[in-house]
């Protein structure tokens, strides 16, 4: 190829390159490469030649650029340099991940002929290409671009406006699993409903995309939105998508979707189609989410608690680093959806409890089951990619190792006395057709190639063609070597060797020195047929070798084919039984998240929680998960458990309670107040919990605001983060809610927010009712628990010791005092000058402060009638002075004098009316 360097920083834009001038003065190849572009202006276009994708104009400039590689020029086009730049076709999947990751899309062009096909045409005819798949970070299916741990998915939002307010509907598919579920939403909890399933990639109307109400929730996900055109998300026609897409005459077999979740669902369907072209992905029929089903928690509640990452985006430090067992890939991935929404049906909970009781109470079976899951590979990944027509020999490997896995699981589970959460599975599992590992593994090899081009994954025995054509080629192998050493004795040249390279084929090699047996007189000149001559050896070929060249290459050829035709007809078999295969593989993740559960439960010492529809939350020794596994790695002090009983206080009560911690900084309330909430999403989502025991009545709804952050690229301060955040828990909470609220009305100056949190606990305990933990270092609001019947005042415990602090994380009832900061501030390092300083300002302030404002506050009762409404406007008043004064007056009895003076006394009336 004639390429050089290339510094270029501009080229023609894609729209200049679709000019009627540009495309007449295009060489043909040009030409099919700008129709081919401007069908696809927002990706870039890996134009396949030979065994490289090559990129050309700005596509070439921003991926050199993305991806490090050298730029080049190729040929000029309207007189300017085309830039250009490749990556080979084998090592295509490493550079995807690398642009997909930085938010590129790429459209994949193939060579769809052989180039033979298009010599035939002419010599300077174009070998025919098309698009054959968009990539898109919402539909990837290689395994270097996914996370094992993690499903990766498309999310379709439709909004649907009837008579009265808009309904939206959500749809969301794993290409590379088949998983399809849909769901209604609001546009309140929109933004919630969407970050739970944390979709790749989301697709919405261009009017949804640019709604006002709609653009700053899209932004607050990220970069994950693809605006596309409207007719995607037609309602009308969705039916009709979605029945064609599963080949039914109607949905009615399917269950009921709303308008707006058929029109999601449709959307998602329609932009696999578009993205996938000719392929289909092998997607489950769609699974409809009842409203209210899941535990709502919203998107700041959700990162504050650290369920799948922490607040700076690890996975170390997380909830679900920290309880995964799992030993399969589709596990992990169930387990992280079992905990990002957990459940609020207490049947469908104690289902999985019993599950994870019953693998605790048979330690055995799962100990065995466990073994075995070991052995299960990532099948429902395999599997799309053989229904996507990209798979291998080692996906087939896959299903077949994951078949076998299901058979051997079965067998343990047979027989065995189970809760129906796990006779569900094995059903499955016993479901599997014999065939799929029957015909499996009487064809594929033990050692698998990565690619079905390299050919060699049929095993011996399993096709008489092709161990005759295998013969023939070891055969010929021997018969080479055979004639190297005829040669070798016939030249006298013993170093004579044959050899093969893909540019000659087979040739013989000889030293430069050794080359006259082979060159010199008549007999051998006729039978060494000169072929090459390199700096120190020359290369000869014979009539005799070429017969047996073209023999190997078609013996070679022949058995490719056979194995090609075999690969083919065992794809199709899995592909005929997908639905089979794809729920034998939910039945292994589901049977891996309960035997990871029952182990983690048995190792961390976790309790069954007792889950039922009252409005209990009794937690005795309860522990934080994740500080307790990270103290005792640490082999620190083990971690202090502690009860929390926010049930209501009475029977006749009918709502929850409020616990309001007070305690010394680093005392350890907010690590109480997480745990209490990570122990109220473990025992939902169907986990034992860190805990004595734990009695929790469903939680509909999780709350939590704690610790600080800001969000300056919205345009938000700390405080006012804390302060929608609060908002958003205050408008929301239910009775049926869990509250944590954590140090508010901080991030002001010290009235203001003490008022907002004593107005906060007032809202809380009156109209909102809900379970609450509140913890604050305003000392002065533990005097409402003397006011507020389902207010208790608790505290962690410390003690002083030698003027130091030591902090005992024990929570007791009762109020503290004091906060320790100082002293904390000491244990930081601050300067001793300005700890020493701190403590006078400290004394000064104490000496000085005047009566508590709170005790003022609590003495003064009409204040903790909560207002239920807005307050009203201020009462009208009575006539001010000045119109008293008017009123009386009576113009057409006055002289111009009596109106002067007048005028004078309204002037005195109003200014002192102003002055009262
Ligand atoms: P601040 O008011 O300064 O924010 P805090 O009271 O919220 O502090 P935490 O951040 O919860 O305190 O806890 C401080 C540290 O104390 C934690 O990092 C943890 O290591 C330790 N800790 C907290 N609770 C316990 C416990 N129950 N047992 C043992 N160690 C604990």
């Amino acid at each position: 190829m004639n390429a050089e360097t290339a510094h270029v920083s501009s080229t023609l834009s894609t729209a200049q390159l679709a000019t009627p001038e540009s495309r007449a003065s295009a060489t043909p190849m040009m030409e099919q490469f700008i129709e081919i572009k401007a069908a696809n202006p927002d990706s870039l276009l890996f134009y396949r030649m030979g065994d490289f994708y090559e990129l050309f104009f700005e596509d070439a400039i921003d991926a050199s650029r993305a991806l490090g590689i050298t730029l080049t020029k190729r040929g000029q086009h309207l007189g300017q340099d085309i830039p250009m730049c490749g990556v080979p076709v084998h090592a295509a999947d490493d550079y995807l991940q690398k642009l997909i990751g930085l938010g590129f899309r790429v459209a994949v062009c193939e060579q769809t002929e052989d180039p033979a096909e298009a010599k035939k045409r002419g010599s300077k005819s174009v070998v025919r290409r098309d698009v054959t798949r968009l990539v898109t970070p919402g539909t990837l299916t290689e395994e270097k671009l996914l996370d094992p741990a993690q499903s990766n998915f498309l999310m379709a939002l439709a909004r649907v406006r009837g008579s009265g307010e808009a309904q939206y509907g959500l749809a969301w598919i794993d290409i590379s699993t088949g998983a399809f579920h849909v769901a209604e939403s609001r546009l309140a909890r929109l933004l919630a409903d969407i970050a739970r399933v944390e979709p790749r990639e989301l697709i919405l109307a261009e009017n949804v995309f640019h709604d006002p109400e709609i653009r700053p929730l899209v932004d607050q996900l990220g970069r994950v939105a693809t605006p596309q055109p409207g007719v995607l998300f037609d309602s009308a026609t969705a039916e009709g998508r979605i029945a064609r897409f599963f080949e039914v005459g109607s949905l009615d077999g399917f269950g009921d979707f709303s308008r707006a979740e058929l029109a999601a669902a449709a959307a998602v369907i329609a932009y696999v189609e578009k993205t996938q072209i000719s392929e289909r992905p092998p997607l489950g029929r769609p699974e409809r989410e009842r409203d209210g089903a899941r535990l709502f928690i919203d998107p700041a509640t959700r990162s504050n608690l650290e369920l799948v990452r922490t607040l700076s985006g690890s996975r170390q430090g997380s909830l679900i680093k920290a309880i995964d067992r799992t030993v399969t890939a589709g596990g992990g991935r169930r387990l992280a959806e079992w905990l990002m929404a957990p459940l609020t049906d207490p049947a469908a909970i104690n289902a999985r409890l019993d599950g994870v009781s019953s693998l605790i109470a048979n330690g055995a079976l799962c100990d065995g089951l466990r073994q075995s899951l070991r052995g299960v590979p990532d099948m429902p990944r395999a599997l799309s990619r053989l229904a996507l027509n990209r798979g291998g020999p080692r996906d087939l490997g896959a299903i077949l190792a994951g078949v076998k896995a299901a058979g051997e699981i079965a067998a343990l589970l047979d027989g065995a006395d189970l809760p129906a959460h796990l006779t569900v599975a094995s059903a499955s599992l016993n479901a599997l057709p014999e065939e799929i590992s029957d015909r499996l593994s009487a064809t594929l090899d033990d050692e698998l190639p990565l690619l079905k081009r390299d050919g060699g994954f049929v095993r011996s025995g399993a096709s008489a063609e092709l161990d005759e054509l295998r013969a023939l080629r070891d055969q010929s192998r021997r018969v080479i070597a055979g004639l190297q050493l005829s040669y070798a004795e016939e030249t006298g040249v013993r170093s004579l060797k044959i050899k093969h390279n893909n540019v000659l084929g087979y040739f013989i090699e000889v030293t430069a020195q050794n080359a006259g047996p082979l060159t010199q007189g008549d007999e051998a000149k006729a039978k060494y047929i000169h072929r090459q001559t390199m700096a120190n050896a020359m290369r000869f070929t014979t009539t005799e070798l070429s017969d047996l060249e073209t023999r190997i290459a078609n013996a070679a050829g022949e058995a490719l084919a056979i194995e090609l035709a075999a690969f083919d007809e065992l794809v199709l078999l899995t592909v005929s039984h997908a639905d089979a295969i794809k729920a034998a593989a939910d039945a292994l993740a589901v049977i891996d998240v309960t035997a990871s559960l029952a182990c983690l439960a048995e190792e961390q010492g976790y309790a069954r929680p007792k889950v039922d529809e009252s409005l209990a939350f009794e937690i005795t020794a309860g522990r934080h998960p994740v500080v307790e596994q990270a103290l005792r790695r640490q082999a620190e002090q083990p971690f202090v458990a502690n009860d929390c009983d926010l049930s209501p206080p009475t029977d006749a009560d009918k709502s929850g309670a409020i616990w309001l911690l007070t305690g010394p900084n680093m005392g350890g309330k907010s690590t109480f107040l997480r745990q209490n909430a990570l122990i109220a999403v473990m025992a939902q989502m169907g986990s034992f919990v860190p805990a004595g025991s734990a009695h929790i009545g469903v939680v509909d709804r999780l709350f939590s605001r704690v610790g600080a952050s800001d969000d300056l690229v919205r345009g938000r301060s700390t405080f006012m983060v804390e302060m929608v955040e609060t908002a958003a828990i205050l408008n929301q909470a239910s009775e049926r809610s869990l509250v944590i609220l954590d140090e508010i009305g901080r991030g002001t100056a010290t009235f203001d927010g003490l008022s907002i949190a004593w107005a906060a606990v007032e809202h809380l305990h009156a109209e909102n009712r809900c379970r609450a933990l509140f913890a604050t270092h305003f000392h002065e609001l533990t005097a409402l628990s003397e006011k507020l019947p389902r207010l208790s005042n608790a505290t962690m415990k410390v003690k002083e010791w030698q003027g130091d602090v030591v902090f005992l994380h024990e929570v007791g009832p009762g109020a503290a005092d004091r906060s320790y900061g100082i002293q904390v501030a000491r244990l930081a390092g601050l300067p001793d000058a300005v700890v020493a300083r701190a403590r006078e300002v400290l004394d000064l302030l104490e000496s000085t402060e005047r009566e508590n404002p709170a005790t003022r506050l609590i003495d003064d009762l009409p204040l903790f009638a909560v207002p239920v409404q807005a307050p009203k406007p201020k009462a009208e008043k009575g006539p001010s002075p000045s119109d008293a004064f008017l009123e009386q007056l009576n113009p057409d009895d006055m002289t111009p004098r009596d109106a002067l003076e007048a005028l004078y006394e309204l002037k005195r009336v109003s200014s002192e009316s102003r002055k009262a």
